[in-house]
């Protein structure tokens, strides 16, 4: 089997972002591969502690995959302050003699550096058009975690188990192991439990992460794309933004849009040429009062290229508005409404600002409200098996897999449990622990119990 199908059969998809399925990402040739180990997110630290401990299955999957997509270079692309994990993987390059093939780049420490559009331009010099990927440019793109899961799939072992930072209001911030499908309230629990009883849960990161109750944690299941679980006290920031409705959105854009124009010249894609202007959207949907007919419109319309990295909301509007969410809600009514943006691409020359408005990632987490969870040093690694874990059949981009075992059949971890449809985008799903399966509408629950 070529390591494109190993990947594939192993069901790897990218653990940094949406879950995109690997091997599709292999299927061209290209001049660099680029694995991304920024971890931009403040308070995430599974790439960092997966780039020090695996340094060896980094490189080794790295180089592999190079040749397998035919770049001349593989960069991997990290923070210049991530000393052991700089340290770690040029050891493991010189050690397995791939200095004339793998570098390392180091990226300043701002957010967010590890946006794929923004990786490819610090390490290339080359901007990714408005509606691209980096293929257009010549580029593939893995995440440093991914890199572990190609390396397993080298050894013929499936995707079963997730690294992830909890961290936050709990006693022991740590890198965990768990099984996909574990619940986060196992998670939380196993991080020493939070420190108060009144909290939320972030899945993710601050800046990008999606809100959750205490209540939801019972039964949200860490899936192949979980990269943290944040537990912070409510009544913070990122509560507040995430509890208003679009009409509460739209009316404060209305009332309070001073049009000053920040979000615009602070949007990383902005300042790469790209023509999103978040201020526009602002003012249109703001006069409007909602998006009806509204969606023809072209600056509306460059919503979907916002990556929703949160610069507009959290850290550049002095009116506490939200931009980002408004470009989320308006770019699910576009593809609910199956419009795609129309035109040229209306890429335009880059900002000669870029390198000024890159924002510290420190000042990044205190917008956000959670410098004081910054600084925390976390190394230790919880490894743990609940007796239950849910698998989601839609993890990941593309069609749901398709469940081949039946309820009350028993599996061992690591078993086929659901296939990628065929000819369909998707991904293969594996038993994560052992046990009886219980097949439920969108997932499969194994119970190594009863
Ligand atoms: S930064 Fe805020 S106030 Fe200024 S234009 Fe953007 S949304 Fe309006
Ligand atoms: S979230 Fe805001 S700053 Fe980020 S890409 Fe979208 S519009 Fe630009």
């Amino acid at each position: 089997m070529c390591l494109k199908d190993k990947i594939f059969a192993a069901g790897v998809v990218g653990c940094g972002g949406a879950g995109f399925p690997t091997h599709v990402k292999l299927a061209k040739k290209v001049e660099y591969l680029i694995i991304n180990g920024a971890e931009c997110e403040p308070l995430l630290r599974t790439d960092r502690y997966i780039m020090t401990n695996f340094a060896d299955e980094i490189v080794s999957a790295a180089e592999a995959v190079r040749n397998e997509v035919g770049a001349n270079l593989c960069v991997i692309a990290l923070k210049q302050s991530y000393k052991e994990e700089i340290s770690a993987l040029q050891k493991s390059i010189t050690a397995g003699g791939f200095s004339k093939t793998i570098n390392l780049h180091f990226l300043e420490t701002f957010y967010p550096a590890g946006d794929e559009h923004i990786i490819v331009r610090e390490v290339t010099g080359r901007v990714i058009p408005p509606s691209g990927i980096p293929l257009d440019v010549g580029c593939v793109v893995l995440n440093a975690a991914t890199m572990l899961c190609v390396h397993g799939a080298m050894k013929d072992e499936p995707f079963t188990d997730k690294f992830l930072t909890v961290t936050g209001e709990v006693n022991t911030p740590a890198v965990q192991k768990v099984p996909i499908g574990t619940l986060f309230s196992d998670c939380i629990e196993k991080a020493g439990g939070a420190k108060t009883d009144d909290y939320i849960i972030i899945s993710g990161g601050p800046m990008m992460g999606k809100v959750i109750t205490r209540e939801q944690s019972h039964s949200e299941v860490v899936t192949k794309t979980t990269s943290g679980i944040i537990v912070l006290k409510k009544g913070g920031v990122i509560e507040k933004t995430n509890a208003m409705s679009i009409r509460q959105m739209l009316n404060r854009a209305r009332s309070s849009c001073i049009q000053c124009n920040y979000c615009t010249q602070m949007c990383p894609r902005y300042l790469l040429g790209h023509p999103i202007e978040p201020h526009m959207i602002m003012r249109k949907t703001g006069l409007n009062g909602s998006l009806d007919g509204l969606l023809a419109d072209r600056d509306i319309q460059n919503a979907v290229l916002c990556c929703e990295c949160g610069v507009c909301e959290v850290y550049a509007c002095p009116m506490g508005l939200q931009p980002r969410r408004i470009n989320s809600v308006i770019k699910a009514a576009l593809a609910e409404a199956g419009i795609k943006r129309g035109g040229d691409d209306g890429q335009k020359a880059e900002s000669k600002m870029r390198d000024l408005r890159k924002i510290p990632t420190k000042r990044a987490a205190a917008r956000a409200g959670v410098v004081d969870y910054y600084d925390f040093d976390i190394k230790e690694l919880i490894v743990f098996e609940p007796t239950k874990a849910e698998l989601l059949l839609s993890q990941h981009i593309g069609a749901p897999s398709v469940p081949v075992v039946r309820d009350g059949d028993k599996v061992a971890k690591g078993q086929t449990v659901a296939k990628c449809p065929d000819g369909k985008l998707g991904a293969n799903l594996h038993a994560s622990i052992s046990g009886t399966v219980k097949i439920k509408e969108h997932s499969i629950v194994i119970e190594s119990r009863g």
